[in-house]
């Protein structure tokens, strides 16, 4: 069986200890390889690494990290479908949104950065009476990078390229559900070239290794993606040592709908927002409000096209959902149906697990719509992170925003109407850090990425992620 290896100062090696976790491949429900189960010591390792490069990296022209960072993307471009196929595999989400969408925004997300450094300027302010200022934007030194399943690559390169492009060094943990593309990233930066010890990768369980680099007094930072509760602990760990951190967490995101949409691009990119990768994206809009005076259209063109949305195993082109990610999440996503129907809650699609001819043991499920819930039940309020979705009737625009602002989130929202003002007026009262008008999805990248509330703290994307991974120092000379 195939085993994963660390990625420390230049070199793929084993944990120290050679303990091994189970990696599932979710559409067989199979274990196809195995993770090596870092602790503190491997991590030390690494941040010893990553502290005897930073003096050269961090001196290394931008022009130049920008060279070897451009190679790297250019090879995972070169290995996309190996990329592809091993990140279906490892997730269970269908190859061609693997395909389509994780591979090719790995390489974007790296590319971006490394062409970010050569345009970031510094401020200047010249006093009057004799003094000038300029400000320092100085790496960071060692930070540490922890990312979460259902974006494996997409993610884990999000946050490990602003680092690098910046001049840090970087402790990066994917997660031990999805580990496969990391491995093989690694790979690639030695193939480009990366000098050892500017990135490296720590595999193993978030309580052994995320929490030994969260804790360790040489990490200067901390860039965390993943669930609302992890990154509770997280902040009250980085606290005791006074490390930066960004947090992207969990969400609850509202896709509100007007009687004047555009309906019909409406169902389409509604279908795509409450489905797409099995429900598992955290910007998925998993509460919908529907105009009354729309609610029947709605649900009788929502619940066709259901129809034609075909689970199966990630690798048949017909597949549009692809298993869960592993079997405890799927228990946990019908947990949710069960309670939902305690609450009250009627299934109109879907609701069961779903056994997939020639992968019986695979993690699937059906697409499900529940409907006659309050927009303040614990169904409602929760993050299920599955494709469950529940629909909720409104009449005016303020009762829509209380539903709307009611959970404890704040990452995105969807917005469909054709009314112009309407969708500011709306956009502007959303507690949500991130408002879709008309589409889902589109990210440029250079805006600010994140939530409120217990979405997160701080913003990724852009130069906002630059600054996150660098310290300003201010000079003021006199003459
Ligand atoms: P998770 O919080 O369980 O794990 C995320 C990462 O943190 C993993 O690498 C894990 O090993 C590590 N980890 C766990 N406990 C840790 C600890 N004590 N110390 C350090 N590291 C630790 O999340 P998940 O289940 O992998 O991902 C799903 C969650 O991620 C959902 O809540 C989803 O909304 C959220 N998410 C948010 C965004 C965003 O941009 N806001 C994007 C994707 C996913």
């Amino acid at each position: 069986m195939q085993k994963i290896e660390n990625y420390i100062n230049g070199e793929l090696i084993s944990s120290i200890k050679e303990q091994y976790i189970d990696n599932y491949n979710p559409s067989k429900g199979e274990v196809y390889s195995l993770i090596p189960n870092s602790d503190k010591d491997d991590v030390d390792l690494a941040v010893k690494a990553g502290e005897e490069a930073f003096a050269s990296w961090s001196s290394t022209p931008k022009v130049k990290r920008a060279e070897i960072m451009l190679k790297i993307a250019d090879l995972i471009d070169e290995n996309h479908k190996e990329l592809a196929h091993a990140e279906a595999l490892d997730n269970g989400k269908p190859l061609f949104l693997a395909s389509h969408v994780d591979i090719p925004r790995a390489s974007s997300n790296i590319r971006f950065f490394a062409t970010a450094i050569m345009h970031n300027a510094n401020e200047s302010y010249h006093m009057e009476e004799g003094f000038n200022n300029y400000t320092l934007s100085q790496p960071l030194g060692v930070v540490g990078c922890i990312s979460p399943w259902n974006l494996p690559l997409y993610l884990f390169t999000w946050k490990i390229a602003p680092a690098i492009a910046s001049g840090n060094c970087v402790v990066a943990k994917p997660s031990e559900v999805t580990p496969m593309t990391a491995y093989l990233f690694s790979k690639l930066c030695i193939e480009a070239g990366l000098p050892k010890g500017v990135l490296n990768i720590v595999h193993g369980l978030g309580s052994s290794a995320g929490d030994a680099i969260v804790s360790h007094n040489k990490i200067k930072a901390i860039s965390f993606t993943g669930g609302t509760n992890t990154g509770r602990i997280i902040a009250r760990k980085c606290a005791e040592t006074f490390k930066k951190m960004s947090l992207e967490l969990g969400g609850k995101n509202p896709n509100i709908i007007f009687a004047d949409c555009d309906f019909d691009n409406m169902i389409k990119t509604t279908l795509q927002s409450s489905f797409a990768n099995q429900g598992q994206i955290c910007l998925c809009g998993s509460r919908i409000f529907i105009e009354q005076s729309i609610y029947e259209k709605f649900k009788t063109a929502f619940l066709a096209k259901l129809e034609t949305h075909t689970v199966g195993n990630p690798f048949d082109e017909k597949t549009r959902m692809g298993a869960l990610v592993s079997k405890d999440h799927l228990e946990k996503v019908l947990s949710y149906v069960e309670l939902a129907k305690e609450e009250g809650g009627t299934v109109i699609f879907g609701g069961n697990k779903l056994i997939i001819e020639g992968s019986e043991n695979g993690y699937y499920m059906e697409p499900t719509v529940i409907e006659g819930l309050p927009y303040n039940c614990r169904t409602n309020q929760e993050e299920i992170f599955g494709p469950v979705v529940t629909l909720i009737p409104f009449e005016t625009e303020e009762e829509v925003l209380t539903y709307a602002n009611s959970t404890p989130y704040g990452l995105s929202a969807t917005v469909w109407t054709e009314n112009i003002s309407r969708a500011q007026r709306i956009a502007n009262k959303l507690d949500s850090g991130i408002v879709w008008v008309n589409c889902w999805l589109v990210r440029d990248l250079r805006t600010p990425f994140g939530g409120v509330k217990q979405s997160g703290l701080g913003r990724e994307g852009g130069f906002r992620a630059l600054n996150f991974f660098t310290e300003p120092k201010n000079v003021c000379m006199a003459y």
